[in-house]
């Protein structure tokens, strides 16, 4: 028999992480519809709709012309030229793409930005609820996560992220429209942030992944353009994931003075060399074919969703319907159903109203608890329109049987 040898511990690092909360709702779900049953997947943090024609037909081409190789590791200069120039047009500040890079996904993009600008036990302060990527990563690159929680509105609680901020507090990071509430914070607000950021010299990472989804006359504004003197230590994240519905082809970018971009440049470099060629060439078609009709039609078909989604959400007796003001999440309250019954059950965690809907409604949910936040679940309202009726229906009539109506 052979001797069995040891095997090498893993490092440290392996147990600072853990899988996304929203991976792990979503296999849950999975699971169920393994065994059988329909289940109705709300976690989902893309739009489950197809690209536009002209994106994948531009992709095509490029793997017909045997576009195969590296681009530059910043991505293609005419794509980051163009990115440029419609950041000019949003901001109302001048850009050119020195100041652009383009990433593999906005995710890659936050993660060099944590290496690159947190030293060991450096903090950052993160609203909450928060995208649980923005923590995780700033715990791999040795910094600390300094949670702030929101105000009941969902705005940015000024007061509490002042009252955070120690000499260690490198970085505050924002995102509007956010992930998981949907709120778009005031520009009152980001002003305030601007100002704190100014007056203790800290690093803004303005995350804007979901600005074309606004509703109901609220608009989305860049912190730049409300506060231009914080641009050289403002560093934009957005992205095509969600506008172009392209999530799996990993195509994001990061807006930032050019010292930022070059450093990204080093570390993209080692990394993964540049972003998927295919990718870029698809959407550069898009973006220079100047026709917007896709992302129209996409933003009225998510928007009609919302209202849809508001309507059937009004029949919930405890909780109060979500402001759902941008991105393309429901994020419900569901605090006044803790400590009620469920039939024989008490429900006494987000956990568990995630658990019995799934079990109930058949509806995949995320629990609040994947985003700092004891009190909420998160319902993606980007799914297909038959799936959000009947799956919302079903939410509503099971969360309005707890307590044992
Ligand atoms: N930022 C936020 C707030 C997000 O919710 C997401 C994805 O869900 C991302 C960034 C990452 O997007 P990408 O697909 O470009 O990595």
């Amino acid at each position: 028999m052979k001797e069995s040898k040891p095997i090498p511990k893993l490092g440290t690092r392996a147990d600072i992480v853990q899988a996304s909360g929203t991976s792990r709702a979503r296999m849950a779900g999975k699971k169920k519809a393994q065994e059988g049953t329909r289940i109705i997947d709300f976690t989902i943090g893309e739009l489950a709709l197809e690209t536009s024609p002209l994106v994948k037909q531009c992709a095509i081409q490029a793997i017909a012309r045997g576009e195969n190789r590296y681009t530059d590791t910043l991505g293609l200069p005419q794509l980051r030229a163009a990115i440029a120039a419609e950041f000019t047009d949003h901001t109302g500040l001048k850009w050119n793409e020195n100041e652009v890079a383009l990433t593999a996904g906005a995710k890659a993009a936050l993660y060099y930005l944590s290496l690159i600008l947190l030293d060991r036990d450096d903090e950052a302060i993160i609203p909450s609820p928060y995208w649980q990527t923005f923590p995780q990563q700033v715990r791999i690159a040795g910094g600390t996560a300094v949670v702030v929680a929101n105000l009941p509105d969902r705005q940015l609680d000024i007061p509490a992220i002042s009252a955070a901020i120690t000499s260690k507090t490198k970085v505050i990071v924002v995102n509007t429209p956010g992930n998981p509430t949907g709120a778009v914070y005031s520009d009152q607000s980001l002003l305030a942030v601007a100002q704190l950021a100014i007056r203790n010299n800290l690093w803004i990472i303005f995350d804007q992944c979901y600005r074309k989804f606004v509703y109901a006359g609220i608009q989305h504004r860049s912190i730049v353009s409300i506060a231009p003197e914080v641009r050289d230590r403002t560093i934009i994240i957005d992205s095509f994931s969600k506008t172009l519905a392209v999530a799996g082809w990993r195509l994001g970018y990061v807006v930032a003075p050019t010292t930022v971009i070059d450093h990204i440049r080093a570390f993209q470099s080692h990394i993964t060399s540049c972003p998927n060629v295919i990718a870029q060439y698809g959407v550069l078609g898009h973006i220079q074919s100047d026709d917007n009709s896709f992302v129209d039609g996409l933003l009225s078909y998510i928007s009609s969703n919302r209202r849809t989604g508001l309507d059937l959400l009004s029949g919930l007796r405890r909780i109060a319907k979500p402001p759902a003001q941008g991105g393309f999440y429901f994020y419900l309250d569901v605090s006044p159903l803790l400590g009620l019954r469920y039939g024989d059950t008490t429900i006494s965690s987000v956990d568990d109203v995630a658990t019995l809907l799934v079990d109930e409604a058949g509806a995949a949910t995320v629990p609040g608890t994947a985003f700092g936040d004891p009190h909420g679940i998160r319902l993606s309202f980007a799914v297909r329109r038959e799936d959000l009726v009947t799956g919302l229906a079903a939410v509503v009539e099971t969360l309005n049987r707890i307590d044992g109506d």
